[in-house]
């Protein structure tokens, strides 16, 4: 095993264990991790300590002359200056420069080879690592020799905190971005995922300023025409699961762009919920999670070392990264053709929205931008009521521009495309949370397949009265009654009162935007 050298990038640990064998980061994580196991399933067990989602308030993005035009600055982009940038950098390395052994991934982000961008991890714990080369498109022996130096280098410092007398810190958690640089700081914060939405940021940036949209979205492809189709949803609205479709290829789970070309996959893996995972109801997501693969965050048994899918003790955000190859029908390259359909994927918690509706070009726009979904009343005591959420482009947090430039993207693609649109609940149905019951994932599926086989197409629809779009009033496999959300609830008063408070919140959320859309996208919004 020979030791690499990071000292372009300021790191003086003699022992860099670069691009190491998954069988070999098992075997640094089980000897050197006290928070790493084994799994019985062969899939290696890490906790992530304290953190176990991401943590978007503490994000950062650096104010630089060169790009700070091009930045939706606010909430979600909160800048620092270069100096900050710098400190906290500094931190970083000198924390790392602390250990006796760093390791360091070398890997791609994009399948396109036009937009093949050069990711460097250097970090301290091995299951980090083993979460990025699943996660990033691994390089051939071949390519990892000519690697060269890196696009975009991400210094993972997250066992170690951010000071908080530093300026613009406003708790031990820091992510910062240099765009300009290339550099991604992580402190105090163990959670892997920062590491993934980090380079999907970064490609977020990059992507538009190419004439490419970037996209929080999954993807499927035909088997025979090869064509796709993307579903956008915020998180826990069935990207993943609903991606793992025996009946098409692959693309990829999370992350993707709209090229001329058509669309590829950002990463080389998936990152899946696995709170109550089964294998009935989820086979290849659960056949997944084998030897290679990182579960976060999951309980196992002391003596067995089984996992207990169903134990939300350290979190409900459980989570599985794995390589792509690891779902049957990966599709390798994770490159398809040009969508056929956008499927808009949201959790309405209020159960008011129905389970498949087809949009018009502005209703999508309309929709794109709110990006709704909801979340289920939490462990707070008194808190009954579903929260809606609203994220622009279903990715709020990721975005780097404003979210009318990907708005405008999309648009001009599906009306090049002749893409169809869908709104598809994964939500409540039967009544809200606590009267109704989540979709059933077989129903969900029936719909998804309707929707790829071109049948929804012509398939008889209803005017909703308060949002205005068509609902799908059949569809195989899916009961009437289901269809249109009205009917299966037995309270039809709190049913209207519902959608009209759901309606409100949307009107309410979209006044933010409406200086900055076109008067029939504003128009496209509830109408009851
Ligand atoms: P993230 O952006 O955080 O990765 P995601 O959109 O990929 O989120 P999933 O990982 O697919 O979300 O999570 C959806 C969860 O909801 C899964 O645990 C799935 O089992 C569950 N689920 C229950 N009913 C449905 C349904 N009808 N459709 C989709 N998912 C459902
Ligand atoms: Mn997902």
């Amino acid at each position: 095993m020979t030791s690499f050298s990071l000292k372009s990038q300021g790191i003086t640990v003699e022992n860099v264990l670069r691009n190491l064998a998954p069988a070999k980061l098992y075997a640094e994580a089980i000897r050197e991790d006290p928070k790493s196991a084994l799994a019985d399933s062969g899939a290696l067990i890490a906790y992530s300590g304290e953190k176990t989602g991401r943590s978007p308030k503490d994000k950062r993005i650096v104010r630089h002359p060169d790009s700070e035009k091009n930045v939706w600055w606010g909430a979600v982009n909160i800048p620092i200056d270069k100096q900050t940038f710098g400190i906290n950098l500094e931190r970083a390395k000198d924390y790392l420069n602390t250990r006796g052994t760093l390791y360091c991934v070398d890997a791609y982000a994009g399948w396109d080879p036009a937009f093949r961008t050069k990711i460097r991890i250097i970090c301290a714990r091995p299951y980090h690592a083993l979460f990025m080369h699943n996660l990033l498109i691994r390089p051939t022996p071949e390519e990892l020799a000519d690697f060269g130096e890196p696009e975009i280098v991400i210094f993972n410092a997250g066992e170690f905190p951010a000071n908080r007398q530093t300026a613009g810190m406003t708790s031990k958690t820091s992510v910062d971005l240099s765009l300009n640089s290339g550099e991604i700081v992580i402190l105090g914060t163990e959670y892997a995922g920062e590491m993934k939405k980090g380079v999907f940021t970064f490609m977020n940036y990059l992507a538009p300023s190419r004439g490419a949209l970037s996209m929080h979205c999954s993807a499927t492809a035909d088997k025979k025409t090869g064509r796709s189709s993307v579903l956008f949803g915020l998180s826990g609205t069935g990207k993943t699961t609903l991606s793992a479709d025996p009946r098409r290829m692959l693309i990829g789970d999370d992350e993707h762009c709209w090229t001329d070309r058509g669309i590829f996959n950002i990463e080389g893996g998936c990152y899946a919920k696995v709170l109550d995972l089964t294998s009935d109801t989820e086979p290849e997501i659960f056949h997944a999670l084998r030897f290679g693969a990182v579960l976060e965050n999951v309980v196992f048994d002391a003596d067995s070392h089984h996992v207990n899918f169903g134990d939300a003790r350290f979190t409900q955000n459980t989570r599985a990264a794995y390589p792509i190859e690891f779902i049957p029908n990966a599709k390798i390259p994770c490159v398809a053709g040009h969508p056929t359909d956008v499927i808009l994927l949201t959790c309405d918690a209020f159960g008011v929205l129905p389970p498949v509706s087809r949009l018009s070009a502005d209703q999508t726009m309309y929709h794109f931008i709110s990006g709704y979904t909801a979340k289920v009343a939490g462990t707070e005591v008194g808190v009954t009521e579903p929260q809606a959420t609203f994220s622009p482009c279903f990715g709020g947090p990721f975005l780097v521009w404003h979210p009318g430039k990907y708005a405008e993207l999309l648009a001009a693609k599906i009306e090049q495309h002749k893409v169809n649109t869908w709104l598809v609940n994964t939500g409540w149905s039967g009544g809200a949370y606590g009267k109704g019951s989540r979709m059933k994932l077989s129903i969900t599926r029936s719909i998804v397949d309707a929707i790829h086989s071109g049948r929804l197409s012509d398939a008889p629809v209803v005017r909703d009265p308060v949002f205005g779009f068509d609902v799908v009033s059949a569809c195989e496999g899916v009961p009437n009654e289901i269809l249109i959300p009205r009917m299966s609830w037995a309270d039809k008063a709190a049913y209207d009162q519902t959608a009209r408070k759901l309606a409100g919140l949307f009107r309410e959320n979209f006044k933010t935007y409406a200086e900055g859309v076109k008067p029939n996208v504003l128009n496209a919004g509830p109408v009851g």
